[in-house]
């Protein structure tokens, strides 16, 4: 506001203020006890939120009085009739009159009881509520009576005596017209599409669960049921007669357990889908106590599980049942008894999230982690050509062999001065420790999705990350999350599907920028790559700079570099305590790189580009500026952990030329180390095998990585930048795609 403007203006508020203030008299509204008809009305709405949540009232109530049959009929989705018959131990005839009051129960008698009860009723509401917002009929027989009773209620009350009726064992509970009372929500429920999916959902749930019970629901008036199963004693009989063939056969056995009483005490046993299983949505069947209920955290933390380890099986069936000592469970917690509250509950899903993780690594449909770990310390052109073969660990036999699309621009590299190879020195994490640590930077990321805010707590890392969640795609962010990944298209641009529509993919782009933001949220809280050997950062500047200018030679020159070199060691030491503990870049006091952080989880960087990164840490990074400081090491470690392409050329193509053994080199190998004599030499193989081999597994590993821990780890963190859209990161041009597939 203008300064002259509020001058004028202040007075005006002021008399709006005090006539704000000004007591016109106005009675507080009087406090009245409402008519108990109404509270009932208010609470039933409640209880019975939908046509579905009575049918599974109605139906826990046929199990709570151990049937071994249970029958579901509905018309107009529930909102005519539902129908429930059952054949257990039936209602008193003296128990009648009050059967379908509030609070009247025969499962519950103290409030304590709760702590053990079994039953899934307990508040004695269900059949009142019922009563208040439709019209309730009960037919019912007990064991050995020539008859049966049937009686109708309205708002609590029972309307006339039971009368006298035939009636086979068991009982049988209809409500008809719900909502007839509550305009308003029968009218959106006619409006949305009807409930009877659900209620055939529920079923099934049930049905897979209580194995013993046999099931059927059925629309009134139909011949079929539309689930139907019988009591069997396999729980996947059950769940191959219910959820059909195909979810069956792709199922694994799944337990775990924990008897520390300390922590937490908790049996699970189940059924999860393997790599196989392609649905189109998580489907998570969970009970706990034999309740049949939802736990979010613990369907996140298995999608999560699935995401990493199996992205193409990303939305998995899962039957859990879960049992605890009662007093872990409060049941009391949600009003149509969703949901529950566990005691350890945090503890109890990260024991189930690492049995399924290890179930998925273990079955054999599924690739290991720990190929990356081997492979990133194997592939190394300095290794191949200075060290002796033998010294060498053999390219890992399980790395994923992929069927790769012709590759037709050579990466320019200098194959007689591959200078800049490092893996001599670097050794990524050894593959125990990525064991063990793979599950823990789940779990990680896990808390971190959870919980992103947690992460930094510095002004300027918030003002940065704000930036990113704040000026994503909408459009971009949508392809991201559902897309499916096809293959590689060419080194740069990978190959998804997203609805109809085929579009190009720039990982190099995409890989940069997911670094770039999860360096940002993982500030200061990084998991550790330990490099096996400290590496000198004067070694690796010097390297760096060599590439720099590969022409100028000479010692005028030499010197030079060690200049810069040596200035950007003190400048880098001087930063290390803080390299250390915001970005988990560990430099010793002797000048020597020895730790890298986890950016994403089992993903390990490209470690020919160490000194590339080093270099840009002294050179690119803008010391003065706090946030700019943070964003441009971000910036750093976002480049040298992107996708590039390996500098190896890719043996699948034209790049295969480059593997050719030179006549000269050949004599000179086959004369140097070896004693095989020129027969032998003449017959070897045309190409360098082993160089190939390494470029085969750089290769084939990249692309494992781009589509096992770039596309998942995008789907769950990645916001696109605005620019993606049209600086060519996405491309959705056919006439593109048309280019590449001509080439192949
Ligand atoms: P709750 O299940 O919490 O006890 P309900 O209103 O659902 O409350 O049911 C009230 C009582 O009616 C139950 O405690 C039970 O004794 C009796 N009841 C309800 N349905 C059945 C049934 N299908 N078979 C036998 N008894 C039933
Ligand atoms: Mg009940």
């Amino acid at each position: 506001m203008e300064a002259g403007s509020a001058e004028t203006e202040q007075p005006l508020e002021m008399e709006v203020e005090e006539e704000e203030v000004a007591p016109i008299y106005k009675e507080p509204p009087k406090i009245k006890l409402l008519e108990e008809s109404v509270v009932n009305r208010i609470a039933a709405g409640e209880v019975v939120q939908r046509p579905v949540s009575a049918v599974k009232e109605l139906v826990e109530n046929s199990l709570d009085a151990d049937s071994t049959s249970i029958s579901v009929v509905v018309k107009d989705g529930g909102l005519k009739l539902i129908q429930v018959s059952d054949d257990g131990h039936g209602i008193r005839y003296e128990d009648l009159p009050i059967l379908c009051e509030r609070h009247t129960t025969s499962k519950l008698s103290h409030f304590e009881d709760l702590q053990t009860i079994q039953s899934m009723g307990f508040r004695g509401e269900a059949l009142a509520s019922m009563t208040y917002v439709g019209h309730v009929t009960v037919t019912t027989i007990m064991k050995g009576q020539l008859h049966g009773y049937r009686a109708t209620y309205r708002d609590g009350v029972m309307e006339q005596e039971p009368k006298p009726c035939a009636a086979v064992k068991g009982t049988q509970i209809m409500v008809e017209n719900l909502f007839y009372n509550m305009i308003a929500r029968r009218k959106t429920l006619q409006n949305s599409a009807d409930d009877y999916p659900k209620i055939v959902d529920l079923l099934s749930r049930f049905a897979i669960h209580h194995i013993n019970v046999s099931f059927s629901c059925r629309k009134h008036g139909a011949a079929r049921a539309d689930v139907h199963s019988v009591a069997t004693s396999s729980r996947l009989d059950a769940i191959r007669s219910v959820y059909g063939v195909s979810v069956a056969r792709n199922l694994i056995k799944i337990e775990a357990f924990d008897d520390e009483s300390s922590s937490s005490v908790f049996k699970m046993e189940g059924f999860i889908s393997n790599s196989n299983y392609i649905g189109k949505k998580i489907t998570m069947v969970l009970f706990i106590n034999n309740r049949l209920v939802e736990c979010g955290a613990l369907k996140r933390a298995v999608e999560i599980v699935y995401s990493a380890t199996l992205p193409k099986a990303s939305k998995p069936f899962i039957y859990m049942s879960i049992i605890l000592p009662s007093e872990h469970v409060d049941v009391n917690v949600h009003p149509t008894k969703r949901e529950v509250s566990l005691l350890h509950q945090e503890i109890i899903i990260e024991k189930i999230q690492s049995a399924v993780e290890s179930r998925l690594r273990n079955s054999n449909e599924c690739r290991t982690f720990q190929e990356q770990t081997v492979d990133a310390s194997t592939s190394s052109l300095l290794a191949t050509q200075k060290d002796s073969p033998k010294n060498r660990t053999p390219p890992s036999s399980q790395t994923p062999k992929s069927e790769k699309v012709p590759v037709h621009k050579m990466v320019r590299i200098d194959s007689l001065d591959p200078a800049g190879r490092l893996h001599a020195y670097l050794q990524a994490t050894p593959s125990s420790q990525a064991d063990k640590s793979s599950l823990a930077s789940i779990r990680s990321a896990i808390r971190q999705r959870r919980n992103p805010r947690e992460t930094a707590d510095l002004t300027s890392v918030q003002e940065l990350v704000n930036i990113i969640d704040s000026n994503y795609h909408s459009g971009l962010l949508d392809t991201i999350r559902n897309c499916t990944y096809i293959g590689m298209a060419d080194e740069v641009f990978a190959l998804i599907q997203h609805n109809t529509h085929l579009y190009l993919a720039n990982v190099v782009n995409l890989s940069k920028e997911l670094m770039y933001q999860q360096v940002l949220r993982r500030f200061a809280h990084f998991n550790a790559i330990q490099l096996s050997d400290p590496a000198p950062l004067a070694d690796l500047l010097m390297l760096a700079l060599k590439e720099e200018d590969l022409d100028a030679e000479g010692e005028e020159n030499y010197d030079l570099k060690e200049k810069i070199a040596e200035m950007n060691i003190q400048l880098l030491k001087q930063k290390a305590e803080m390299l250390q503990e915001y970005f988990g870049i560990h430099i010793d006091t002797n000048g020597n790189l020895s730790r890298l952080p986890v950016i994403l989880d089992q993903y390990t960087p490209d470690m020919d580009r160490v000194p590339e990164f080093v270099l840009c840490l002294g050179n690119d990074v803008d010391w003065d500026d706090e946030k700019i400081c943070f964003q441009t090491i971000a910036a750093a470690l976002g480049n040298f952990y992107a996708m590039h392409p390996p500098l190896l050329p890719n043996p699948s193509g034209e790049g295969l030329q480059f593997y050719k053994r030179r006549v000269s080199s050949n004599c000179h190998q086959a004369g140097g180390g070896s004693s095989k004599d020129a027969d032998d030499a003449a017959v070897e193989s045309e190409y360098d095998d082993e160089l190939l081999a390494d470029a085969e597994n750089a290769w084939a590993h990249r692309e494992w990585s781009i589509q096992h821990i770039l596309f998942p780890s995008m789907r769950l963190f990645f916001k696109p930048l605005t620019s993606m859209a049209s600086n060519g990161t996405f491309v959705a041009s056919l006439e593109k795609l048309y280019k590449i597939f001509e080439r192949c």
